[in-house]
């Protein structure tokens, strides 16, 4: 116990510098480049909201912080701090510095380095899970990547349900990766964004949903 505990970084409330090519574009002003931003995310980046940060997991894009209510012994999220709601607003026709697939990549080193560094063991024995939620299913409508480990020691409910890669719910970080290398299935989107309508009406049909859509998907876990 005495060792989870060390793991729990102070909260605090700390102004997290946007990526400086970004400031032309924001017309100079750092504060309007995340103005854009409603979340609680947003907050936290501006400095207005503690979080919980692991010293040395911020990059020029990137800020790591523990999930405000772990579900491992090692629970961060990894966000990027420019503004993307979420997996399907990753594009594939971004520029070259602002390509997303490769932001998706940077979040899984920086994801893998925490793990690396704070629980080497299951680092070592790939015991953790490294995933997005899909709409309607994310809590905070800003892109961020779970990083949760062991898995093994992780409840049924979420290692098994929640943070279950290949599900309608959940997304592995290689998959998204994989699909923007492809480019998203546009009429997968359309499906899921139906879908996501309905589902808000009737928790009965997201179980329907999840029986009769997630082998025909391209968020499958299945890869070559
Ligand atoms: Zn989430």
């Amino acid at each position: 116990m005495k060792n989870i505990v060390n793991l729990v970084p102070p909260a605090t409330c700390v102004y997290h510098k946007p990526p400086p090519y970004y400031h032309p574009l924001a017309g100079g002003d750092e504060e309007d480049y995340y103005s854009t931003n409603p979340t609680i995310f947003g907050r936290i980046l501006i400095g207005e909201a503690p979080s919980r940060n692991y010293a040395y997991a911020e990059s020029l894009d990137l800020l790591a912080f523990r999930d405000r209510t772990p579900k491992a012994e090692f629970h961060a999220l990894v966000i990027p701090k420019r503004y993307i709601p979420n997996v399907y607003s990753l594009s594939t026709t971004a520029e070259d510095v602002d390509d997303d697939a490769n932001l998706v990549r940077e979040m899984r080193v920086m994801g893998l380095g925490l793990l690396q560094e704070h629980q080497p063991t299951a680092f070592a024995k790939e015991d953790y899970i490294l995933c997005f939620h899909i709409p309607p299913f994310n809590c905070v409508n800003h892109l961020h990547l779970h990083v949760l480990a062991p898995a093994s020691k992780m409840t049924w409910f979420h290692r098994h349900g929640k943070y279950k890669c290949g599900m309608r719910w959940c997304i592995s970080d290689l998959d998204v990766i994989d699909c923007l290398d492809r480019g998203w299935c546009q009429c997968h989107a359309r499906r899921y964004s139906v879908n996501t309508f309905l589902m808000k009406k009737c928790t009965l049909l997201i179980t329907f949903n999840h029986l009769t859509h997630k082998t025909c998907s391209d968020f499958s876990s299945v890869r070559p």
